[in-house]
């Protein structure tokens, strides 16, 4: 599909970073037993590099002589190529340096970029240690493919690069307490997903996004039907797509909990801003706008935009402008979640993004609306764990394939999340860079 695929020399020195904390906290013994000598007869020479603490990673990559190596791997979670990745882009060489291949090796309780790559090579839905030696063999391969990088926006000024994912609502929650049923490994985002169906929120917020194809276009058109006939014929050849959720599991959940819709949370979090006791709009429009002046206090004093090294991101105005006229404002304020997606998973089980692929240069942006019932949305991640929530046709989730977005959220609690790790709370903005990256994958 005009994707440029390049091969990784041999002998390959690779550096492989590995997080002994990640996932159950045996990362290390997963090298010795699956990995190391693969690597060694494939002539692809590990040089293995422990991590001692959360950002090592990013010091090291930030630091490293990198002529001395032919690819960076990370044994771990997706958070530890989240840090090598913004090494990277904090060198004064970034153009470069991002250019080292990155290969992924699932020893994290969050593995979706392994996932995702191999779901790209064509082999089926793995999950646990047949997930990291098929991961193992694509390495030894040594197929490198572009990767797509997003640059992201925060408030404050602070901008960053994000391989994988960025969400806001129902699925950040999940993310961060889900951080607490670790030891359950890549479970744990099943299990959080249904521990917090019990307390579904909905936030106010807006969305705003720039579409990938122009809409009503012939270009679109014909993306549109290629885009279709692809999830057909992808769902016809391999036996891991099913097209019924397991409607069994998903009646009997929901009849163990009040199944109504869920625009109004209990009392029990009013906290979280329920829809009677949301602040009026002249408190919103005074925090709004305080918190404006501080952001704008904060870049002329530290010169945030021109110290930042990357690409210039063409497609965004400043988050105190408006988004440009051409941008899609999506009407409704009321969201249960907001996701976007740059690779196919979610984490190991859940493929949220079935026709994203490596290098597409797209954002594939998810949301659902208010008024949509926990059984439903219960049915949608059930679903989700191969790839169906689209054929599921609920009327509250939507789905766009876009270049850039922009969220503000109205709520005033809440979380979000790139690339799985929680970040500042508040106005947010990405745009995608195709190929930014190099990605050792199938
Ligand atoms: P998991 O998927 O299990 O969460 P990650 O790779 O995402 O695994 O790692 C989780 C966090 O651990 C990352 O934020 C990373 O910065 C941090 N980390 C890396 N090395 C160490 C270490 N030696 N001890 C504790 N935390 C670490
Ligand atoms: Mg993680």
């Amino acid at each position: 599909s005009g994707v440029e695929y390049s091969e990784v020399r041999r002998p390959c020195r690779i550096m492989v970073l590995l997080n002994p904390n990640s996932g159950r906290g045996q990362a290390l013994s997963l090298f010795s037993t699956h990995v190391q000598r693969m690597l060694t007869e494939a002539d692809a020479v590990p040089t293995l590099v422990i991590t001692e603490h959360q950002n090592h990673a990013q010091e090291i990559v930030r630091e490293a002589d990198l002529s001395q190596w032919d690819a960076l791997v990370i044994l771990s979670g997706d958070g530890l190529l989240f840090e090598v990745v913004n090494g990277l882009m904090e060198r004064e060489d970034w153009e470069e340096a991002i250019q080292t291949p990155l290969g992924i090796l699932p020893g994290g309780s969050g593995n979706a970029l392994a996932a995702s790559i191999n779901r790209y090579s064509g082999a089926p839905a793995l999950l646990g240690e047949e997930l990291l030696v098929s991961c193992g063999f694509l390495l030894c391969k040594g197929l490198v493919s572009p990767l797509d990088l997003a640059s992201v926006h925060l408030a404050s000024g602070q901008r960053f690069f994000s391989f994988l994912s960025l969400a806001w609502g129902f699925v950040a929650d999940v993310d961060i307490e889900s951080e607490r049923y670790r030891q359950v490994g890549a479970a744990r985002f099943l299990l959080g997903t249904l521990v917090r169906l019990a307390s579904l929120r909905v936030y106010q917020g807006r969305l705003a996004f720039l579409p990938a194809h122009e809409e009503g276009t012939v270009e679109d058109i014909v993306e549109g039907v290629a885009a279709s006939s692809f999830t057909r014929s992808s769902s016809t050849n391999s036996s891991f797509h099913s097209t019924s959720p397991p409607d069994s599991l998903s009646s009997s959940f929901c009849s163990a909990m009040s199944c109504g819709p869920v625009a109004n949370p209990s009392p029990t979090h009013s906290t979280f801003c329920p829809e009677n006791s949301a602040p009026d709009d002249h408190t919103l429009n005074t925090l709004h706008n305080a918190s404006n002046n501080a952001i704008k206090l904060l870049q002329a004093g530290s010169h945030t935009t021109s110290m930042l090294k990357g690409p210039p991101d063409s497609l965004l105005p400043p988050l105190d402008e408006p988004v440009p006229t051409h941008w899609t404002q999506v009407t409704e304020q009321g969201f249960v979640l907001v996701l976007a997606m740059y690779q196919s998973f979610l984490s190991e089980d859940l493929l949220a993004a079935p026709e994203a692929r490596s290098g597409d240069g797209c954002i594939h942006l998810y949301y659902v609306l208010e008024g949509v019932s926990r059984a439903a949305l219960l049915r949608l991640f059930l679903a989700m764990e191969r790839g169906t929530h689209m054929a599921c046709e609920c009327p509250q989730l939507v789905y766009r394939q876009v270049r850039a977005l922009r969220l503000e959220p109205l709520s005033p609690q809440g979380a979000i999340t790139v690339d799985g790790e929680q970040v500042e709370y508040g106005a947010i903005q990405a745009q995608i860079h195709g190929g930014l990256g190099k990605l050792i994958s199938g």
